[in-house]
């Protein structure tokens, strides 16, 4: 069944006016939870059962109640709006259908953690939508929505948009508070939590943007709503991000719950070129990939993590039959190899690393134990032995590549065509400036 909660307002004339999204009931709910103690707004998010969106799913409300309401510090919200990860493209429509909600999903959560400052970070490539952000809040500025004593409540909210620079990685919390505070975005380790100690050390959420999104809706229709949608531990809507080889792509708002068939075949129209499917990756390119034969796995958080992979931000990369697997992986891992701060030693040296090894197999050079060593790679710069999730994320497309398609590896590796030991070094990658390294072959 598909849904029109938070994309209600697309395709309307002046959605994104302030006047427009009053007179769509904007603003109530921020006016209800003034009226409410912040514990009481903090405890309905709970109980919706509202779960980030950004990817990694964490219940929102619980997150709210991490911070410390006894610390004399001030505290932040940040609505993370840089939504780099390759195949998602969600927060960026809601900023352009609707972005009061947005700021209202902001002042809403700025209000149950104590907030009176909040900042959205967005990437620097989004100037429209940096644009609209800025006229949005001049708006409920104007209108007393915003600024000192919100609605004529003992209330004061400021929100500031920051434009990022376009670093994958200032998509994770403590990197986008690195880069918010004025440095490189390098990810913190953690604990201590940003909740405890976030931006200039203070107690701070970071919220995705959908996340806050939903906010408004849950306040003004109540928690019991939100948790009726969906399954019983996925509730609400997702907007999902559908790319690649379908014959309708875009930003799909469905009930968590739904099928990868359903959406596949039914929202977007199939497969183009009445090509057969042979891949989907569901949550965004740092998701394992996962085969044809799982298309009837219901789109919630449970069911992709028990089918081997994740939701994540709901990007879902399809592929058709005529993908080259090897191509697709060297792909991403060019991307991740790429974004690699280089902090930490399993990460920059294992993206690289991988990254030679899938680029030789692919150009026709692989050598027979160059399964293994991708592997072993996977295996070890994976499962907690990097700073931030960027090691899973280039190890996880690399064991269900392999796992799923490893046929196709082993077939490129049988047809090679040159004596490894003949391979030229592969040249440098200096772009990294302080952490440039020597990445030759494998
Ligand atoms: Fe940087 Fe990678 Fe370590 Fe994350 S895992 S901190 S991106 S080197």
């Amino acid at each position: 069944m598909s849904a029109s909660i938070l994309l209600a307002a697309r395709g309307l004339a002046g959605s994104r006016s302030l006047a427009n999204y009053r007179s769509r009931g904007g603003y109530r709910g921020l006016a209800k939870a003034l009226a409410m103690e912040p514990a009481a707004v903090v405890a309905e998010v709970r109980a919706s059962g509202l779960r980030g969106r950004g990817g990694a799913g964490f219940p929102a409300g619980v997150k709210w109640g991490f911070v410390p309401t006894d610390s004399p510090k001030a505290r932040y919200l940040i609505c993370n709006a840089d939504e780099s990860e390759p195949g998602t493209f969600k927060d960026r429509e809601l900023i352009l259908v609707d972005p009061h909600m947005v700021l209202e999903g902001i002042a809403i959560a700025a209000y149950a953690i104590g907030a009176r400052t909040a900042y959205l970070y967005i990437r620097g490539e989004f100037v429209r939508e940096a644009a609209i952000l800025d006229e949005a809040i001049a708006e409920a500025r104007g209108a007393g929505l915003l600024g000192r004593r919100v609605l004529g409540r003992d209330f004061d909210l400021e929100i500031h948009v920051h434009r990022g620079a376009g670093a994958y990685i200032c998509g994770e919390e403590t990197a986008l508070i690195e880069s918010l505070e004025g440095k490189r975005g390098l990810p913190r380790l953690k604990p201590p939590f940003p909740a405890v100690v976030g931006l200039f050390g203070c107690p701070t959420v970071v919220n995705n943007v959908e996340t806050l999104a939903c906010v408004p809706h849950i306040i003004v229709r109540g928690s019991a709503w939100f948790a009726a949608i969906g399954t019983q531990r996925s509730t609400g809507t997702k907007l999902f991000c559908v790319s690649g080889h379908v014959r309708r792509p875009g930003v799909y708002e469905e009930v968590m719950g739904i099928s990868f068939r359903e959406l596949i075949e039914e929202r977007c129209g199939g497969i183009r070129g009445g090509r057969a499917l042979k891949a989907f990756i569901p949550g965004g390119s740092s998701a394992p990939v996962l085969p044809a034969a799982k298309i009837d796995t219901p789109a919630d958080f449970e069911s992709v993590a028990a089918a081997g992979s994740m939701l994540g931000s709901g990007g879902v990369i399809v592929m058709d039959e005529t993908v080259d697997m090897v191509w697709a992986l060297e792909n991403l891992l060019t991307f991740y190899a790429h974004e690699s701060c280089g902090q930490c030693t399993p990460c920059r040296e294992g993206s690289d690393w991988a990254l030679d090894v899938v680029r030789r197999i692919r150009r026709g050079h692989g050598r027979p134990h160059d399964l293994e060593t991708l592997r072993r790679i996977a295996r070890y710069a994976s499962q907690g032995m990097t700073i931030c999730p960027l090691g899973d994320a280039f190890c996880g497309p690399i064991a269900s590549f392999l796992e799923h398609f490893g046929q196709e590896f082993e077939a490129a590796i049988a047809g090679a065509t040159a004596p490894p030991t003949l391979l030229p070094v592969l040249p440098l990658r200096s772009d990294r400036g302080l952490f440039d390294h020597g990445a030759g072959g494998a």
